[in-house]
């Protein structure tokens, strides 16, 4: 009889993992490999400055963009080193934030170099799609983003800057990635510094910025990160804002 029952216990509770695992509820996010680790030790630049807990939450972000997008290439075959290098560079722009999971955004393509976008005809760095949960990278141009750090151009955090800001848009009615009131903050400064990059005024920032809200967004990510203490002493209350909207503060950072 008790082992009868303890049988039953046993099936139901199987079953039960079953259901849940099914469900996702049990998917854990699987973490980095030895050799990822590895490839982000001798590239990664933003990661070997991190230590403790931010390194933790960098390696379980940049983990989990790896495993859930798809990764395409275009005249170009896909290698983990790629791979890890772009995750790493969301789990950069990400690692502050409570939430970083996006959902829309499902696949990354990367081109050898730049190339000729079917949309617009002109020649790109990189692009975002949203409609098609899609981000576009020049892997070329991804390289040389880093190999000059402190030049305040990055097309990998520029085109992962677009992506937060459209995720964060399509994930308006589940939560938010950004904290709405720091983001209203961030859009009634960035109108002003808009105005004055038009009118060529800018001590800072490159002319492109000036194009909309949605550009000055990406390029501003771009001097966040290479540009701190410049970012800092030409506009501080946007550097303090964008500082608060991603939970991370680079200038002090490097600093210290
Ligand atoms: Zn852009």
């Amino acid at each position: 009889m008790l082992i009868a029952i303890l049988f039953l216990v046993g099936a139901m509770a199987l079953v039960v993992l079953i259901a849940a695992r099914w469900a996702g509820y049990l998917r854990g996010t699987p973490g980095l490999t030895r050799s990822q680790r590895q490839v982000l030790e001798q590239y990664g630049l933003f990661y070997r400055t991190l230590t403790g807990e931010a390194r933790t939450r960098y390696e379980h972000i940049a983990a989990h963009f790896l495993d859930h997008m798809q990764w395409r290439g275009a005249g170009i075959s896909v290698v983990d080193e790629m791979k890890v290098l772009i995750a790493g560079t969301a789990a950069q722009l990400l690692h502050g934030l409570k939430q970083f999971r996006f959902t829309h955004f499902h696949t990354v393509m990367l081109f050898r170099d730049t190339y000729r976008s079917g949309r617009s005809g002109r020649m790109h760095q990189g692009e975002v799609r949203p409609s098609e949960g899609l981000i576009i990278i020049s892997w070329g141009d991804h390289v040389r983003g880093y190999a000059n750090p402190s030049d305040g151009r990055n097309v990998g955090l520029h085109e992962l800057a677009h992506a937060l800001w459209f995720e964060h848009k399509a994930q308006a009615e589940e939560g938010t990635l950004l904290h709405p009131e720091r983001l209203q903050d961030w859009i009634d400064q960035a109108d002003a510094e808009i105005e004055r990059i038009r009118a060529g005024n800018s001590t800072l920032f490159r002319e492109y910025a000036g194009t909309n809200q949605v550009e000055f967004f990406a390029v501003a990510v771009e001097y966040f990160f290479e540009q701190a203490a410049q970012f800092r002493e030409a506009d501080p209350r946007l550097y303090g804002t964008m500082k608060d909207l991603l939970g991370q503060d680079p200038a002090a950072d490097r600093r210290a």
